[in-house]
């Protein structure tokens, strides 16, 4: 009999008679582990707990408790999805393409000719199917076979073989199988099929065959699949609620923003309403700079392209740009990418001294990137967007605390709009692409360490990503999740020593020499407008604070010709007060109005009858509240001034 050598990954190595199933391997290590174990690999190649081992190598078991389980977990709910369809009669002569898991669950890929469509009212059906498959307990097993078997084999399913046919000459061809199923399978499999418990079909779309528009149309049919019940309902309810707050669909329900192909793709215009949220947050975030020490300034979103070779963002970043604009006499002019130059030619207009150091910079600038079509969404990836940028001048040994005061800024920034679900991430280069950075080994490594360094000084933790860093230097980066379940950079600071190389910047020093270089920081707070306002939309799933809400009062008189003066009245004290009211005139009933300022989440509602006129009193429903209060209007006043002083507070 003949023997193989397992290394385990603690590194001993055990003899097994060859034709061991790793479920022997784990029921001699302990039973637990025989229990836990889902599938397990060897030399990086998955065997399934029910699979022969044939040769020596490095020897995995892969348990419940790790994170790629769950990914074998629903490529077996795919499998069972495919077995419970066979077994319908109005689906059996189905034809499948490929059933993968993806994040978050799986799909299949089907096809069912001129016979019955899956929709959705078919789900019940399916599911119950999938579960008596369940309760049956077939193992799973995978099974090396020849290409002419195959091709038998599959000889109904064209999809099948299109994809045997694709496969090198010299490539194993394997299938799984589960009692009367076969898939055609490279393995990553559950034991059995009493495994796949907790699963859900969530929905069916549309897919070209290989994603090719040329090819048949297919039914992708989506499932969720997780080790437990709990994180199903978990991942159903999180879903419906990805859909309610995509800023997107709030976008278009209150009117705050729309995109046309008419105007250009990636060029949102912003409606009254979302305009008014934005205003708020540029003049919040300028008084939070002005108030630490910036100063904002105004320079053009188009400059000489020369600007940007001297920069380097002509060589590193030019993908992103937009193509420059040959003015026909000499001078190409290009719409800036990032606002860098700009301030740098603010910084160089004068000679500078040691004692105007730090020098902060800001600006909303307006920049343009040419973002590919696919990645646009809405607000929160756009090709025109304006940054919250600013750019401080720093001698080196100050940098350190610069960073610091910055970070103490924006985390001050993201209390004041109650954002808590953040984290930081320490961007790097690529070490394996460094041709798409500035060339200086030396400069990368000692500003990485920085910023490192400054980071653990702050107690803050952070995980790093290489390849993230801008060409010019190493980034912190705040990353944020969005309605969808990505995540984006909302803000960021950037560390930088080659700009002021290529641009040779200077200061006086203390020994009155203008011969000293001084290190650059880049920084957005709160980002671009656009992406803070897509994050904001749905953070607040469009029931602003009463600070950024579009409108903030909405007063209904009871009868417009009765009431209606006093209402202005009350509007125009409001107005004068800095606060935004509007007198609803519309021909409707009460409640028809009152449930619409409900819809559109308004934070005040006043209604305005006999009684109000009367006493002068106001009648106020807050948003999301039932109860009605009178009360005097200087007392609403009070209210409510004190209430979009929320920002302010220490
Ligand atoms: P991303 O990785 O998201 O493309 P980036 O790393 O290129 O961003 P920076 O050059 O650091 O971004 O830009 C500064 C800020 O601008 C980012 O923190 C982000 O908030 C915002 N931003 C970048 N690209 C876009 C875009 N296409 N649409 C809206 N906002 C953007
Ligand atoms: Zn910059």
């Amino acid at each position: 009999m003949t023997e193989i050598q397992l290394t385990f990954p603690d590194g001993a190595v055990k003899s097994f008679a060859a034709g061991t199933k790793p479920i022997e391997v784990a029921a001699g290590i302990s039973k637990s582990l025989a229990k836990k174990a889902v599938s397990a690999k060897l030399n990086g190649q998955y065997v399934g707990m029910n699979d022969a081992l044939e040769n020596d190598g490095e020897f995995a078991l892969i348990t419940t408790s790790d994170d790629e389980a769950l990914e074998l977990l629903r490529h077996s709910a795919s499998h069972l999805l495919a077995q419970a369809l066979k077994r319908i009669p109005k689906f059996a002569n189905m034809h499948f393409g490929v059933g993968p898991f993806i994040d978050n669950g799986f799909y299949y890929d089907t096809d069912n000719g001129s016979g019955n469509q899956v929709s959705i009212d078919d789900f019940a059906e399916i599911e119950a199917m999938m579960h008596k498959i369940v309760a049956e307990d077939l193992p799973i097993v995978s099974r090396e076979i020849s290409r002419d078997e195959a091709l038998t084999l599959f000889k109904n399913d064209p999809y099948k073989i299109e994809l045997i046919n694709d496969l090198p000459a010299d490539e194993k061809i394997t299938i799984a199988v589960q009692g009367d199923h076969v898939e055609l399978d490279k393995g990553g499999l559950v034991p059995s099929t009493g495994w796949v418990k907790h699963f859900k079909l969530t929905s069916v779309a549309g897919a070209y065959w290989r994603g090719k528009s040329s090819n048949p149309m297919m039914q992708r049919i989506y499932g969720i699949a997780e080790w437990k019940q709990a994180d199903v309902d978990a991942e159903v309810k999180r879903r419906e609620e990805a859909k309610e707050r995509d800023h997107r669909t709030i976008g278009r329900d209150l009117d705050l923003f729309f995109t046309s192909q008419e105007v250009g793709s990636g060029l949102p215009v912003w409606l009254p309403n979302g305009a008014t949220i934005r205003r708020q947050v540029e003049r919040y975030i300028i008084d939070k700079e002005l108030a630490n020490g910036y100063q904002h300034v105004y320079t053009p979103v188009l400059s000489n392209l020369n600007l940007y070779k001297t920069s380097g963002h002509w060589d590193h970043y030019r993908e992103d740009m937009f193509p420059p604009m040959d003015m026909g006499d000499g001078e190409f002019l290009e719409l800036r990418p990032m606002n860098c130059p700009s301030h740098i030619m603010v910084f160089k207009h004068k000679p500078r001294s040691y004692r105007e150091l730090p020098m902060r910079i800001a600006e909303l600038g307006m920049m343009h990137r040419y973002e590919k079509s696919g990645a646009l969404t809405g607000l929160s990836r756009v090709r025109e967007m304006t940054l919250n940028d600013g750019h401080t001048f720093v001698e080196p040994e100050k940098l350190e605390e610069e960073f610091k005061s910055i970070l103490t800024m924006m985390m001050e920034v993201y209390r004041d709009f109650d954002i808590t679900d953040y984290r930081f991430r320490l961007s790097y280069r690529d070490p394996k692409n460094t041709e798409k950075y500035f060339d200086d080994d030396d400069m990368w490594e000692k500003s990485q360490a920085q910023l490192k360094r400054a980071m653990d000084d702050l107690n803050l933790d952070y995980f790093e990503a290489e390849g993230e860093a801008a060409f010019y230097g190493p980034k912190l980066d705040v990353q944020t999740k969005t309605a969808l379940g990505g995540e984006e950079t909302m803000s960021t600071i950037q560390l930088d020593f080659l700009l002021p190389e290529r641009f040779n910047l200077t200061y006086i020093g203390a020994d009155g020499q203008d011969n000293h270089r001084p290190v650059m920081l880049h920084r957005g707070i709160v980002g671009t407008m656009e992406r803070f306002t897509a994050y904001l939309i749905e953070m607040y799933k469009g029931a602003f604070p009463t600070w950024l809400a579009p409108l903030q009062v909405q007063i209904i008189p009871v009868n417009v010709d009765a009431h209606g003066e006093y209402s202005r009245d009350i509007q125009q004290k409001l107005q004068a007060a800095g606060l935004r009211a509007h007198v609803e005139t519309k021909d409707a009933k009460m409640g028809y109005l009152i449930r619409e300022a409900q819809t559109n989440k308004i934070p005040y509602t006043l209604v305005l009858g006999d009684s109000e006129v009367d006493g002068q009193t106001v009648t106020v429903r807050k948003y999301g509240e039932d109860k009605t209060q009178t009360m005097s209007f200087e007392d609403f006043q009070n209210i409510i001034l004190t209430d979009v002083s929320h920002y302010s507070r220490e």
